[in-house]
C-alpha cells in the first residue's frame, strides 16, 4: 500500500455510515476521512457539505464512498468519476443495471477504480462455505431471508419507493452470498412478488432460480417476520446439508458447527475498506452486477400480487 492515506469523503450520512463505515475507516490507516456531503447530517470534526458538487469543488479528495439510497447514486457517482475520484458504492450499487454499467465504463475512461460492495460476502463463514461447496455435488438450495421491516428499516421511505427494492434490499445480501458460492450461473425461472396496495416495492417475494444444470434454488424473502430474523442458506449436497446461518456469520454441516474465522462487529466493512484500498493500489475496478441482475430479472418475470396496505 502507498504511504500516504487515501483522502476519502462519504456521501449520505445515515444508519450504515454511523454503524459501519465510520468505525471501519477510523481503524484503517489506508484512509483519512476528509469530508462528508449530506443534506441534514454531519460527522463531528469532519468538514461538512450539503451536496457533493460543493464538496468536490472545495476539497482535495482521492475517493468517495456513496452511501445514500440507490435511487440517488448515479448522478453523484458520475460527477465523482468524471472529477477523477475512486468510487465505492454501497449495496445495491444502483437503481438499475444499465446505470452501473455506464459507471463502470466511466471509471475505465477516467482511469479510476469503481467498487460495487456486497458486504455480506465478507461474512465470516462465506469463504469457507464456498471452498467446501467446490468439493461437493450440489443438489438443491433453499435461501430464506426474512426479517421484520419495522425493526430493521424504521422511517426509510426510500426503501418503499420505486428503485428502493423493498424486501430485496436485505434479500440481495443473500443473493450476493449465493452468487459468490455457486460454481454455476443462476437464472430466475419464476417469481411471485407481493406489493402492499399503498407501496411501490414488494414486502415479500418467492423466487425460483435455476442453475445451468437445472439445480433449483428456492428463494423465500419476507419482511413480515415477527419472531427473530432468518438469514439462512441451505445447500443440499451428495454428502449432506451445508447451512449458512446468521447472514453469513456461521456455518454448519449436517447439523455440526463448522469452524470459521471469528465474527467481529465491523468485520465485513473492515474487509470492504481493505479491498477498496487494494483495488485503488492495483489500478483496477471491482464490479459485480450478478446479484442486482437477478433481482432485476425477478421484477421482469414477476407475477404481481397485491397485499394489505403497510403503515409503520
Ligand atoms: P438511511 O439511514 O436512510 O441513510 C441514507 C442517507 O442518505 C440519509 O440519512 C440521507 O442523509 C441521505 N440521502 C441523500 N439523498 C436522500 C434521499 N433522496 N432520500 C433519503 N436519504 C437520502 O439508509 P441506510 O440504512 O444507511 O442505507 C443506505 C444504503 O446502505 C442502502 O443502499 C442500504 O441498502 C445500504 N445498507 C444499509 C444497511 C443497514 O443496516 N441499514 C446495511 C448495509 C447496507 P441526508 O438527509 O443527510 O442527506
Amino acid at each position: 500500500m502507498s504511504s500516504s492515506p487515501i483522502k476519502l469523503a462519504i456521501v449520505g450520512v445515515g444508519k450504515i455510515v454511523r454503524d459501519q463505515h465510520l468505525p471501519s475507516i477510523a481503524s484503517n490507516p489506508c484512509f483519512s476521512l476528509e469530508a462528508t456531503a449530506s443534506r441534514n447530517a454531519s460527522v463531528d470534526g469532519v468538514a461538512a457539505f450539503k451536496d457533493i458538487e460543493s464538496m468536490l469543488d472545495e476539497c482535495a479528495l482521492d475517493a468517495v464512498a456513496l452511501c445514500m439510497p440507490p435511487q440517488y447514486r448515479f448522478t453523484a457517482a458520475k460527477l465523482a468519476l468524471e472529477s477523477g475520484k475512486h468510487v465505492l458504492l454501497e449495496k445495491p450499487p444502483g437503481a438499475t443495471v444499465s446505470e452501473v454499467e455506464r459507471l463502470h465504463a466511466l471509471a475505465t475512461e477516467h482511469q479510476v477504480s469503481l467498487y460495487t460492495t456486497w458486504h455480506s460476502r465478507y461474512g465470516a463463514a462465506v469463504a469457507t462455505a464456498k471452498a467446501m461447496l467446490a468439493d461437493l455435488e450440489l443438489q438443491s438450495v433453499a435461501l430464506s431471508w426474512k426479517e421484520d421491516v419495522r425493526k430493521w428499516h424504521p422511517g426509510q421511505e426510500w426503501i418503499w419507493q420505486a428503485g428502493g427494492l423493498g424486501v430485496f434490499d436485505p434479500g440481495v445480501n443473500g443473493i450476493s452470498i449465493l452468487t459468490e458460492c455457486l460454481l454455476q450461473q443462476a437464472f430466475v425461472s419464476k417469481a411471485d412478488l407481493s406489493f402492499p396496495e399503498n407501496r411501490a416495492a414488494p414486502i415479500a417475494a418467492r423466487v425460483i432460480f435455476k442453475t445451468c444444470d437445472g439445480i433449483e434454488i428456492d428463494g423465500d424473502f419476507d419482511w413480515r417476520q415477527q419472531d427473530g430474523e432468518a438469514w439462512n442458506i441451505d445447500f443440499t449436497t451428495d454428502k449432506g446439508v451445508m447451512q449458512i446461518r446468521d447472514g453469513g456469520a456461521a456455518l454448519r454441516f449436517n447439523g455440526e458447527e463448522v469452524s470459521v474465522p471469528g465474527h467481529t462487529e465491523h468485520g465485513e466493512y473492515h474487509a470492504i475498506y481493505q479491498r477498496f484500498a487494494e483495488i485503488i493500489e492495483l489500478g483496477i475496478s471491482d464490479v459485480d452486477l450478478r446479484p442486482l441482475k437477478l433481482v432485476a430479472d425477478a421484477f421482469l418475470l414477476a407475477q404481481r400480487h397485491s397485499t394489505e396496505a403497510f403503515y409503520e
